[in-house]
């Protein structure tokens, strides 16, 4: 059976919990469940009240739920009015209703239960079990055990991600199901498994209405579902796609990649994938993806800070790494064949090359020789430099830790010098690769306007905002300048190509951008 956007009516009463259930019907909800242990004056009467506008005015399925206390309930409600809950809600033809499992096992309340779904009645029961504090002991067993409990049962199992290496279980489980069955992980590192869901048939997924009305940690709206994350086009074949990062929760990947995705009509979904720690949990999850065939994961951007770690796990699965990532020490891009071999790519410095040689009008092979200034002596301005000692560039790294800098030229065969020398900058092509200037601290720059020139070719890796000061300035003096977003879309476009085989979008990836800059 389909997977179902359910979402929770959480309203205190009977009028909020109406416009709730009108504003979700509205927003493309596809069943609705009826949280009724919010309501403040909670009453038989009233949820018979509430189940009748559902029917009547949404016309969608519902679950009716009257959650203990103790299972993350709303407020304190006795446990008979609560049974006497769901007992109504079975007699009104509510499609499912929602009891918790440590309560199931009373004999006694299990018989008011059992009497009232045997009575000709259509309702189906999900037992539902909620860890908030973490992992279940042994999730397997547990489901199980409800299993053989209540066989007709829907089993609903969530807990608390700390870690997205934590969601595993939850999709072995999926996978391995019989019968209709609901897991997922709450919080921030669950978030991927309330979207993937629907790929592994979980009867379930919940989402609010807005931001305002979510009822669980990690919760993600109806909009988010459908518009970002393609929920209408997901199959159980569905490719996926990710940035790995931490932080990734402003990565603006998932808005171009999954725009591009279905522009392209591709069976593939992006991923914001939240790899906290170092080498050792960047390992795990590329083992737990790699080792999970019926994930359909295919391939990954790459961000900081595990560019390094990506490199040197596809190293030491003797996977292929092209020569200039090795020397960049960075993978930006990772793909997974059909074969499950792993490719690891950087496209950075093609990008940041593809932005400035499409600004000159030239080929990347007419940069050789030419007088660059690269400002900083991060990752970015390594894989800048890297790519312009390539093609023959002649670069001069300015650091404000002038060792950082010093090492970098070393190994590139470079200039070197500290911040206090761009005062006697005369390079052709500029190429800011610090932070400074980024969004919020958009006063300030990394090379004063004195000492830029109307011949130069100026080049800020900063794409928030689009137009930094540095750019600013230069434009003014007649000066050519090249936004980060340039590379930004260039990097994304070669990773498109490398996950798709075809040309992105890169129009539409530029739109895109612009839109969330402007909302
Ligand atoms: P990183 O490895 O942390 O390097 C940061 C660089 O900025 C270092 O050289 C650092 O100097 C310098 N820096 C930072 N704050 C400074 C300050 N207040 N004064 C002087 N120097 C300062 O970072 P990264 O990964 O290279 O990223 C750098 C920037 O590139 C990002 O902020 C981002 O805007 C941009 N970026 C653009 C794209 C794109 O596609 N357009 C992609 C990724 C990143 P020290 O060595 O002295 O610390």
């Amino acid at each position: 059976m389909e997977t179902r956007l359910t979402v929770p009516i959480s309203g205190v009463d009977f009028e909020s919990a109406k416009e709730q259930i009108k504003a979700a019907s509205r927003a493309g909800a596809e069943m609705l469940e009826l949280r009724t242990d919010y309501l403040q004056q909670l009453s038989v009467d009233l949820v018979r009240q509430l189940i009748g506008e559902a029917k009547g005015t949404a016309k969608l399925a519902i679950i009716v739920t009257c959650r203990d206390r103790r299972q993350g309930g709303a407020k304190k409600h006795p446990l008979q009015l609560r049974l006497d809950v769901l007992v109504a809600a079975a007699e009104m033809g509510a499609e499912f209703i929602d009891f918790e499992y440590e309560n199931f096992l009373s004999t006694e309340n299990r018989e008011i239960l059992e009497r009232a779904l045997s009575a000709g009645s259509k309702t189906r029961l999900i037992i539902s079990d909620h860890n908030f504090k973490g992992r279940f002991e042994n999730i397997g067993r547990l489901y199980r055990h409800i299993e053989t409990l209540y066989p007709a049962a829907i089993v609903k199992l969530v807990y608390t991600a700390e870690h997205i290496n934590d969601c595993f279980e939850a999709f072995d489980l999926l996978e391995k199901k019989r019968g209709e069955a609901i897991v997922f992980c709450m919080g921030a590192a669950g978030l991927i498994s309330r979207i993937i869901a629907k790929k592994l048939g979980s009867f379930v997924t919940f989402a609010g209405i807005d931001e305002k009305s979510t009822t669980a940690p990690g919760q993600l709206t109806i909009k988010e579902f459908k518009d970002l994350y393609r929920y209408d086009d997901i199959q159980p074949d569905t490719q996926l796609y990710g940035v790995i990062g931490d932080p990734v929760g402003h990565s603006l990947s998932p808005h171009i990649h999954n725009g591009c995705f279905a522009a392209a009509g591709l069976n593939k979904l992006y991923l914001p994938l939240w790899v906290q720690g170092g080498a050792d949990e960047f390992d795990k999850f590329m083992e737990h993806t790699l080792s999970r065939k019926y994930l359909g994961f295919r391939g990954f951007s790459i961000t900081i800070p595990h560019k390094a770690n990506a490199l040197e796990y596809t190293k030491a699965r003797f996977g292929f790494v092209e020569p200039l990532a090795e020397k960049i020490g960075a993978a930006n891009t990772l793909i997974i064949t059909a074969d499950g071999e792993l490719k690891a790519y950087n496209t950075d410095y093609a990008g940041a090359l593809d932005a400035v040689a499409s600004a000159m009008g030239i080929e990347w092979e007419d940069l050789k020789g030419l007088p660059t200034a690269v400002v900083g002596a991060g990752g970015v301005a390594r894989a800048i430099v890297a790519g312009l000692a390539d093609v023959g560039a002649r670069v001069k790294i300015y650091n404000r830790t002038v060792k950082k800098a010093e090492r970098l030229a070393a190994e590139f065969g470079c200039d070197f010098a500290g911040l206090d020398e761009l005062k006697n900058l005369d390079a052709k092509l500029i190429i800011n690769c610090t932070s400074i200037g980024m969004h919020p601290k958009i006063d300030a720059t990394p090379v004063s306007a004195e000492y830029l020139k109307a011949d130069m070719v100026v080049f800020d890796t900063v794409y928030n905002p689009a137009e930094t000061l540095l750019l600013k300035q230069a434009r003014k003096i007649g000066a050519k300048t090249i936004s980060g977003l340039d590379m930004f879309v260039n990097q994304a476009a070669a990773q498109f190509r490398l996950f798709t085989g075809k040309p992105a979008d890169t129009d539409l990836m530029r739109k895109t951008l612009y839109k969330i800059a402007h909302n």
